[in-house]
């Protein structure tokens, strides 16, 4: 029975913190949470995490990604996000695809041309 008012409570949580519960779902979860510190401890947990994934992305420089690279590639010595995948970056995705399915379909005629099985007039 009450293991359901903490399943309730903590459902509502989430709303709670963003302040979309009704006056009367604000005031059910506010009565729990004075006579529940297991509750209590949870909903800080949480307001925690939302605190820092909203810092995080209303603090994250426009630097912040190409910095991670470059830390990657020097961390590994420049075998990943090096110039190769910055020349890899520059060439449009389509046209690699396409130069691939291009090849294999080369492959496959010569292949088939040259192949001792393969489908010849008598
Ligand atoms: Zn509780």
């Amino acid at each position: 029975m009450s293991g359901d008012v903490h399943a309730r409570v903590t459902d509502d949580f989430s709303a709670y913190l963003e302040g979309e519960l009704t006056p009367a779902g604000r005031a059910r979860v506010e009565e729990h949470l004075g006579k529940c510190i297991q509750c209590r401890t949870n909903l800080e947990r949480l307001r925690r995490t939302l605190g820092t994934l909203t810092a995080l992305k209303e603090k994250a420089p426009g630097t912040f990604l190409p910095d991670i690279q470059k830390q990657i590639n020097e961390r590994s010595r420049g075998r990943f996000f090096g110039r190769r995948w910055l020349l890899f970056g520059r060439i449009p995705f389509e046209w690699v695809s396409l130069a691939m399915i291009v090849a294999m379909l080369l492959y496959y005629i010569v292949t088939l041309q040259s192949s001792p099985t393969g489908v010849s007039p008598r």
